[in-house]
């Protein structure tokens, strides 16, 4: 049970999520409030924010794992860290509920709250999905499905021809978005180096399918560079299924759905199913007293504080930002006019809110509307591939992955992280992305389990048991010595 006392009483900016507005607000708040008798506390499941757009890259194996997420007691020294999540919020009598890792949930007392707790990942009611599906929106499945990829190669090598080596060959990626298409590409890239490294399998047995239900990918670009990305992809061997949905994943097979006329598009084996087709905010906003939207976001006001339905009156002490809130967007954005889920808008708004949370609370500087045009978007598809619109500029293939990771290595939070990546890059020019599979993370303590679990002793034969027993005797005394002298070591 984690002793409530050894938390602060100072007066508290209740920070619900610590990912790339929890991070941000909380490193520009935290000395701030600290010197004006406040504290700032982040309550969040995980240690560390994670660099989302860098997943795809960390399951095809082009950036560490560790090097993907930042540290909250790293770079949030002072701030008050809680490991735990934030179940429900009664902003009324200005508490929130945390249920800690470990031990009995509590009551935490705060002036300010901002919601931050972004989004999951959005799936449908299909039988099977939640079994053998994976998604891709934190590190932990990264990490897996880059093992997993790999191992299925190593596995398949070993495998007669037929249905099992087939399957185990087979990588179905569903969501044509831009989480989606990065990680096929990149793993697909993956992929290839491995079978290159191993003579029991052939490249033309590898199969790719990326299944989409809409008519075309990639929303973020235009249409005729979306259109561009499927023949590439097509060119690199990956089946791209427009207009195609997932039906059913049971007992190793995947069945497919023809979205324009509802019949099926067919069934086949797979091993890997990986499940990128959306996110939706996080559904801890219904245990709040905030208003929630149709889309499931928390109400928000141009300045970046929780309001009500109409945007009319504002909640005092209640602010949001992220994937969590429906900001408005002035320049655009999504067709009801607010600011889509994106990492671009999230930082943005995290540094605005943490500026007018300060104003609001002590007076300095004052408040202000958040207001950005979006960039445009950069995409990587594997080692100098990609595409990207930036600032109305097209760009396709290798100028479009140079600006994706340029773009990504300045964004990527605090000088030590950026340094880690993109010297990360800099050798995997020269050594290539890493085609090591780590085994058995889902079981590290089998090996040393084994070698504890004491073995039965293997029986002797009836007939040789006699004449064996003065042996086994002196061996068991021998190796009671042995023991003993090990001990005494
Ligand atoms: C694979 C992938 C690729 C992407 N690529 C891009 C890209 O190229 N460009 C771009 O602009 N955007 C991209 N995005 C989107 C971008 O990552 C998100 O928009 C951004 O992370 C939103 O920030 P946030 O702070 O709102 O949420 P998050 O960064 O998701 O942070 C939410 C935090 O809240 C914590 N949390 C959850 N529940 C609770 C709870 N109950 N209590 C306390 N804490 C909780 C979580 O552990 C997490 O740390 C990508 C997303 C994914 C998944």
């Amino acid at each position: 049970m984690p002793n409530t006392h050894q938390l602060s009483d100072r007066p508290r900016i209740l920070v619900v999520g610590g990912g790339y507005v929890g991070l941000y607000v909380a490193k520009k708040l935290q000395k701030k409030v600290k010197a004006h008798g406040g504290i700032v506390t982040v309550v969040d499941p995980l240690p560390y924010m994670t660099y989302q757009p860098f997943l795809p890259e960390v399951a095809g194996g082009q950036i560490e794992p560790r090097h993907a997420i930042v540290s909250h007691r790293t770079h949030l020294g002072d701030a008050e860290l809680v490991t735990g999540r934030v179940t429900a919020v009664d902003h009324d009598n200005r508490k929130a509920v945390v249920v800690p890792t470990e031990g009995e949930p509590f009551e935490l007392e705060y002036q300010d709250v901002v919601m931050a707790a972004g989004a999951v990942t959005r799936t449908f009611p299909i039988p099977g999905l939640a079994e053998s599906g994976i998604g891709l929106k934190t590190i932990e499945e990264a990490v897996a499905l880059r093992n997993q990829v790999l191992e299925r190669v190593e596995t398949a090598s070993m495998l007669p021809a037929g249905p099992e080596r087939e399957s185990a060959l087979t990588f179905v990626v569903v969501g044509g978005g831009f989480a989606g298409i990065e990680a096929i590409t990149e793993i697909e890239d993956m992929v290839r180096k491995a079978v290159s490294k191993n003579d029991r399998v052939e490249q033309d047995e590898i199969r790719f399918k990326l299944v989409e239900a809409m008519g075309r990918i990639m929303p973020e670009v235009t249409a005729e560079q979306a259109e561009w990305v499927v023949d590439h992809m097509r060119s690199r061997g990956i089946e791209v299924l427009l207009n195609t949905s997932l039906a059913k994943a049971e007992n190793g097979k995947l069945e497919l759905t023809d979205m324009t006329d509802k019949s099926s598009a067919g069934t086949f084996g797979a091993d890997t199913l990986i499940w990128t087709a959306g996110v939706m905010a996080n559904p801890m906003v219904r245990s709040t007293d905030f208003v929630v939207e149709q889309r499931g976001r928390l109400v928000t006001g141009q300045d970046l504080r929780l309001t009500n339905e109409d945007r009319t009156e504002v909640i005092e002490g209640a602010w949001a930002a992220g994937d969590i809130s429906a900001v408005p967007d002035v320049t655009g954005g999504l067709p009801d006019g607010t600011c889509v889920p994106n990492a671009q808008h999230a930082v943005r708004q995290a540094k605005l809110l943490a500026n007018n949370i300060y104003a609001h609370r002590y007076g300095v500087g004052r408040i202000k509307k958040y207001v950005h045009k979006n960039l445009g978007a950069v995409a990587g598809f594997g080692s100098w591939k990609g595409v990207a619109k930036v600032m109305g500029i097209k760009l396709k293939g290798a100028p479009a992955w140079i600006a994706h990771r340029g773009y990504h290595g300045l964004a990527m939070p605090t000088f030590e992280r950026k340094f880690r990546v993109v010297g990360g890059w800099f050798l995997s020019l020269f050594f290539n992305r890493d085609t090591t599979q780590i085994s058995d993370l889902q079981d590290p303590r089998g090996a040393f389990v084994e070698a504890a679990t004491p073995k039965p002793k293997p029986e002797a034969k009836k007939d040789d048991a006699k004449a064996e027993a003065p042996k086994a005797e002196a061996k068991s005394s021998t190796a009671e010595a042995a023991d003993k002298a090990e001990v005494a070591a």
